[in-house]
């Protein structure tokens, strides 16, 4: 093999203790991330693995090979526990993670105690290729987040997986092919992965991040922070969306206008935070109704939009008289404030089913009027536009 081992050996601790700077700043940057820690002390690991296995490479006194194994086992533990707390499962049990701790102690103390070459390399190659597939079977098959970044983070831990399950079999026919000492041998092509890998990972973890803090960014403009429904700005591009599904399948579309009745009198009479939770409750009301195809907003204050996709305006006024009969404010919202007089909260209505190549904003428009006729008709009311 051209490349030198020493010079590999170097090379792969220097990237390593690169790798952990890079993971510490990730974590210090985005603390309230989870995960982002047990990254870093995985880095710390590795980099402990790589110096222990570099002495090795200079003293060759096999307890610093035994030592580096364990570290390396720890790392993968940590990593793993890491991208468990990243994707929003569980952590990894502190009783489970001592457990695998000790199994690898267990097994690496067995073969250094056997001093055998080949026991110590098939072990410690079975542990990395069992923990790193498991680390890809949370990334590539996570229900929640299948996203570029954690899938290509999951491919390059099952190819870790499967060099190390290879490794371990040339291990287990000879051992001196996988010897970190032998010049011939699988030495400088392992070396040379593992230098990839770990940036690899390194730069999946970065990637991560940014997805996740993009992910955040969008939740963000898109949604009201009070009642977390959807906000005006994304109510204009879902419509847009909608009509032209339902252009090009000739299906009907229509959209509710909803406004609180004498909201100003709530917060004035029951005060602001109270004026808050209702608002809240009215969001959480309407969700359990709406269906999952339609999409409900804040339009501003307490005027909210539904847009019913496949639903002309005679259902549009059923599901509108549902909505405003399913809006009922609990007594323990309203004996959460001060004041214990009845107060009726009620909302009105307006329905406006889409005419032909009409815009967005006249459709709002005609809605609009039908709910201003709603209120001057004595409020808690769905009128149906013209
Ligand atoms: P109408 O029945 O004619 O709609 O009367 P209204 O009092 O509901 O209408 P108006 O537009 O006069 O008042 C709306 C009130 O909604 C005034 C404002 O303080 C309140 N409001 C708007 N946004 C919020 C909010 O985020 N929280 C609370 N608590 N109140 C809000
Ligand atoms: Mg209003
Ligand atoms: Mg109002």
């Amino acid at each position: 093999m051209l490349l030198d081992i020493h010079t590999l050996l170097v090379a792969v601790a220097l990237a390593t203790a690169f790798c952990a700077g890079a993971r510490l700043l990730l974590w210090r940057m985005h603390l309230a991330i989870p995960g982002l820690s047990r990254w870093f002390l995985a880095g710390v690991s590795a980099v402990i693995t790589f110096v222990m296995i570099f002495a090795y490479g200079k003293l060759q006194w096999l307890p610093l090979l035994s030592s580096a194994q364990f570290f390396a086992v720890i790392g993968l533990i940590l990593s793993w526990d890491g991208f468990s707390r990243f994707m929003g499962k569980p952590p990894l049990r502190s009783l489970v993670l001592l457990g695998m701790a000790a199994v690898g102690l267990v097994l690496i103390l067995i073969a250094q105690t056997q001093y055998s070459v080949a026991t110590k390399a098939v072990s410690n190659a079975v542990l990395v290729a069992v923990l790193s597939l498991l680390i890809a079977r949370d990334l590539l098959f996570s229900p929640t987040q299948n996203t570029p970044a954690v899938r290509a983070t999951g491919y390059i831990y099952a190819i870790n997986g499967a060099v190390f399950l290879i490794r371990a079999m040339i291990a287990r026919e000879n051992s001196e092919i996988v010897d970190l000492l032998n010049p011939n041998g699988v030495a400088a092509f392992m070396l040379l992965w593992l230098l990839c890998s770990m940036i690899a990972i390194t730069l999946g973890m970065v990637l991560m991040t940014t997805e996740r803090l993009q992910a955040d960014l969008d939740n963000q403009a898109n949604h009201d922070p009070l009642t977390g429904a959807l906000n005006r700005r994304s109510c204009g591009l879902l419509y847009e969306k909608a009509m032209a599904y339902s252009r090009r399948h000739k299906l009907p579309v229509s959209v509710l206008m909803m406004d609180l009745d004498e909201f100003k009198k709530v917060n004035d009479y029951l005060g602001h935070d109270f004026g808050d939770k209702v608002l809240c409750r009215f969001v959480a009301e309407a969700q359990k109704i709406l269906r999952e195809e339609d999409i409900f907003c804040r339009f501003g204050g307490e005027e909210f939009v539904a847009l019913l996709p496949n639903t002309s305006s005679d259902t549009a006024l059923m599901v509108a008289n549902r909505l405003r009969n399913g809006f009922k404010i609990d007594s323990d919202l309203i004996e959460t404030t001060k004041s214990h007089q009845s107060f009726a909260i009620t909302v009105s209505m307006g329905v406006a089913e889409h005419q032909q190549d009409e815009s967005f904003e006249s459709l709002l428009r005609r809605a609009d009027t039908a709910l201003y006729i709603a209120k001057d008709k004595g409020r808690n009311r769905c009128e149906l536009a013209e």
